[in-house]
């Protein structure tokens, strides 16, 4: 018997064990040929993984709000204009983040559990001139997936550059940053792609690249200048030693081999694996007669589900429950639905097997609980997606 329950939050998540194994070899200098090698190649692999055969990876040490935190730094100059669309807790960081490198930001910010309307998002483009345009892919707060197409292709359209906070979506949901011209998309390690915290990954256009090298001001953060990474992501693709602050020489063994099994699988592969992930998801939490935060399957997220307690049932009795039946949840995260509900994940390197049996602790959670539902319905739900 497994001694631990299975982590089925959303993020971090279960590890392959061939990830785990490159994290905890000895660790090398990160100037050695075999790291250089590696880093190099984790860096064309993420070309792939985003779709991005001309952009610009970086890979710095630290979370998803680095990546964040970097693109506030580097686009953002005093007075510029900034429009963030908001499906949650994600969505509103960008507004406070981007204010502070002094945008001025103005935010529009769906009803709990609704998506983006892009009618009012064009209306307000049309009223302004906005530099650039921020938008979270999969907000984990509320599990709402925005329509990332449509967002890249009103970017282009009204010639603003585009960021997408993809930090629950990358390497799990469908997206084509270059074709859908997307400037940057940003995510972290310990998500869908599959390497434990503490890597922030970026890819940036070209052509936003091109701009930020005509910035007026110096980028007022000192470790995400963009300029001080960019010659050590160049030498590590050039396989040459170079050094500005020491990268995470294990993340980054770690990242190439979960980077390799992304590939590995296929994207399309993959995404359809987490399309068929989410629907079983939402159809067993329908079967156990609970509702959802997302308003529509049409926008939930493939990488997690968002169930609303039944009536009577409080998360301080349920959720231990479940951990106790095997399987790690997390609660409610957004301030205007923390107390009633909460979150599964189910990307990277999650299966059929992990997301049954996660159902299955979630039915002995609620029967505990004194809920009402016929014991099995949610796994059946679920079997009858993943193997029907
Ligand atoms: N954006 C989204 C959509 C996230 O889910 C998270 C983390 N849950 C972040 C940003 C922030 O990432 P981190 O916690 O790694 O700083």
């Amino acid at each position: 018997m497994k001694d631990r329950p299975l982590l089925m939050i959303p993020g971090p998540i279960e590890f392959d064990p061939a990830v785990l194994r490159a994290l905890g070899a000895p660790t090398t200098s990160h100037v050695s040929p075999d790291f250089i090698d590696t880093f190099g190649r984790a860096l064309e692999r993420m070309r792939e993984v985003w779709l991005a055969p001309t952009g610009q990876p970086f890979v710095l040490a630290g979370s998803g709000t680095l990546a964040m935190d970097a693109v506030g730094a580097n686009l953002v100059e005093p007075g510029d204009r900034a429009l963030v669309l908001s499906t949650g807790v994600f969505g509103d960081r960008f507004e406070d983040l981007l204010s502070r490198y002094g945008a001025e930001v103005t935010a529009i910010r769906a009803p709990v559990g609704e998506t983006i309307d892009f009618a009012e998002v064009e209306a307000t483009l049309g009223s302004g001139d906005y530099k650039l345009m921020t938008a979270t892919h999969v907000d984990t707060s509320t599990g709402v997936r925005i329509d990332a197409e449509r967002f890249g292709a009103l970017g282009r359209e009204h010639g603003l550059f585009t960021v997408l906070d993809g930090v629950c979506s990358v390497a799990g949901e469908a997206l084509r940053q270059e074709a859908w011209g997307i400037d940057v998309v940003l995510t972290a390690s310990q998500k869908a792609i599959g390497v434990p915290p503490g890597l922030a990954l970026l890819v940036v256009s070209q052509n936003l690249l091109c701009a930020w090298g005509k910035r007026r001001t110096k980028v007022a953060n000192y470790y995400a200048d963009w300029a001080k990474w960019l010659p050590i992501m160049a030498a590590y693709e050039k396989r040459v030693p170079s050094y500005f602050g020491t990268p995470a020489v294990n993340l980054v063994c770690a990242l190439d081999v979960s980077l390799g099994q992304i590939l590995e699988e296929g994207m399309e592969e993959r995404v359809a694996r987490h399309e068929r992930l989410g629907r079983a998801c939402r159809a067993a939490i329908r079967a156990l007669g609970l509702g959802q935060i997302p308003t529509s399957d049409e926008h939930a997220a493939n990488t997690l589900s968002a169930p609303r307690y039944p009536k009577g049932v409080h998360g301080t009795d349920l959720l231990p429950r479940i951990r106790e039946a095997g399987a790690i949840l997390a609660g409610g995260l957004h301030p205007e639905i923390r107390s009633e509900s909460f979150r599964i994940g189910h990307m990277g390197a999650t299966g059929p097997g992990d997301l049954l049996a996660t159902v299955g602790a979630i039915e002995a959670g609620l029967r505990a609980c004194g809920h009402d539902f016929e014991l099995g319905s949610g796994v059946a739900a679920a079997q009858s997606i993943l193997f029907g």
